[in-house]
């Protein structure tokens, strides 16, 4: 956790800042109502059409609405958002509170929906919502700051139906300019269960391309399955090198310091083996790379700990 932080920005429940956040937990949001609309089939048929969703489920007598369509039920539509009247104000007290503390900006990260019922059309929705949880001080990429959680229940006819978890980030930017130091490391590859033979082959100076078992299509980037058949089975095939620049751009700016000094090309090269990847486009000015461009494969050593695929363009 946050030790050494300042009084007033305390990460220790019970205290300062974290302290009267937490008094926000369990507060109603203001966010309570009852659906305009019975749950209805014109609205679950708009839904299937713009979702391309096709299942039988959600068609003719005995149609239930798509799960996924729970929060839709409760949306006020566009009137409902010029009249706030109705808030509680907990929710916008909290928002004034992180400001305040300078966790200025604001990003949603995710939701999660439970489905406790089904919903069919002529169901009644009525709903209400809390701030569930306030955590603690917590960095990321973004900035540091404190994830906010909301958690509206969704009632058909009374019944619990389904909930909405609904989670924001308020924090302080990270500033802009950080980063931009001399000595600001190349960001490191994400590396997971799906790609780390990808990664395991550059550090080995070979450039691996996945092949499916069950129906030979050559894939890159690497992913768990075929698109082209479906098969889980894959091995790996060595690219040999060779390659164009299929197409290409030139990044000039904002500029990143991680990546040297611009304008560089960045391309997108087709491997005479077929598929294709992003990476630096080397050895030729970058206003000399062309489409079409003939350019071969090589090991850029970018720092102590990390290797990356680049290709060198010119006439050799
Ligand atoms: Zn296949």
């Amino acid at each position: 956790m946050d030790e050494g932080l300042g009084s007033g920005l305390s990460g220790r429940p019970g205290e300062g800042l974290y302290g009267r956040l937490k008094t926000y937990e369990g507060k109603a949001t203001g966010s309570v109502g009852v659906g305009r609309d019975l749950v209805n089939e014109p609205m679950i048929r708009h839904w299937c059409e713009a979702m391309g969703d096709t299942n039988p489920a959600y068609r003719g007598p005995d149609a239930i609405a798509p799960p996924t369509m729970l929060q839709a039920w409760t949306m006020g539509g566009l009137s409902a958002q010029t009249d706030r009247a109705d808030r509680s104000g907990a929710f916008d007290e909290l928002f004034r509170l992180l400001d305040g503390a300078g966790f200025t900006s604001v990003v949603a990260t995710d939701c999660e929906q439970e489905y406790v019922r089904e919903l069919r059309p002529g169901d009644r929705i009525t709903y209400d919502a809390v701030i569930e949880t306030v955590s603690d001080r917590k960095t990321t990429k973004l900035g540091t700051g404190h994830f906010v959680t909301t958690r509206m229940d969704i009632h058909a006819n009374g019944e619990l139906a389904g909930t909405h978890r609904f989670r924001m980030l308020k924090y302080t930017p990270v500033e802009r300019n950080a980063g931009r130091d001399k000595g600001a490391r190349r960001p490191r590859p994400v590396v997971n269960r799906d790609n780390a033979g990808f990664w395991d082959g550059v550090a080995g100076h070979k450039l691996l391309i996945q092949q499916c078992d069950g129906c030979g299509e050559l894939r890159f980037p690497w992913l768990p399955g075929c698109n082209a058949c479906g098969g889980a089975e894959w091995h790996t095939v060595e690219a040999s090198g060779t390659g164009t620049v299929f197409s290409y751009v030139v990044m000039h700016h904002p500029p990143f310091p991680a990546f040297g000094p611009g304008p560089y090309a960045v391309g997108l090269i087709e491997l005479a083996e077929g598929v294709r990847m992003i990476s630096n486009v080397v050895g030729v000015p970058y206003d000399k790379v062309r489409i079409g461009m003939p350019v071969r494969l090589e090991f850029l050593r970018v720092d102590d700990e990390l290797d990356l695929p680049v290709f060198r363009g010119g006439d050799d």
